[in-house]
């Protein structure tokens, strides 16, 4: 099944602004990822526009979700901009179901919503692309692990990116299983 190509991303954008944001969903650039694997979309408020991002791995499998995710990341769009909130809380819920979507996690999986709260950072090195996943923002300085094994350098340091959004798209059992039961 062939996705959507990006200017066809923004009419559906722009039908979706109209059909249930008044035309006040913010502009956004909206594009692919190809490395995703663990979430469906993503939405980056720091840059201008707002950068959604949706999973053309995930999409590919399952194009039907595709709406209702961008449908999802544009809410949290209009959010930010309406009332600087990022979270889904009360405001985001009453706009999903005035959208009528009816769960947080739409068709992707059904993860306890105390999960969906906990912050996680990626540390990345900019130089090697190192990465790797933090509960924590790191309080003493740190720097790549791989571009010097021995000890701390300032010469490699490691960006932190806060993860905003953590959505299950299923299990790596499916997945095991699958390959484990393969003709013997
Ligand atoms: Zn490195
Ligand atoms: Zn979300």
């Amino acid at each position: 099944m062939e996705l959507p190509c990006e200017a066809e991303l923004q009419l559906l954008f722009a039908r979706l602004n109209y059909q249930f944001f008044n035309g006040e969903a913010p502009d956004c650039a909206i594009s692919y990822n190809e490395r995703f694997s663990n979430s469906a979309g993503r939405i980056t408020y720091s840059d201008r526009p707002l950068a959604i991002e949706l999973s053309s791995k995930h999409f590919r499998k399952d194009p039907e979700a595709l709406e209702e995710t961008l449908l999802h990341e544009m809410i949290h769009a209009w959010c930010f901009v309406k009332y600087r909130d990022t979270s889904h809380g009360a405001r985001f819920k009453a706009k999903l179901r005035e959208c009528g979507l009816t769960s947080i996690y739409h068709d992707l999986g059904n993860a306890a919503p105390s999960q969906e709260s906990k912050r996680r950072f990626i540390l990345r090195c900019e130089q090697c692309a190192f990465e790797t996943l933090r509960r924590r923002r790191p309080q003493s300085p740190a720097s790549c692990p791989r571009c010097n094994k021995r000890r701390f350098d300032p010469r490699f340091p490691l960006t932190i990116y806060e993860v905003l959004e953590l959505r299950p798209i299923g299990t790596t059992l499916e997945g095991a299983f699958a390959a484990r039961r393969g003709p013997r």
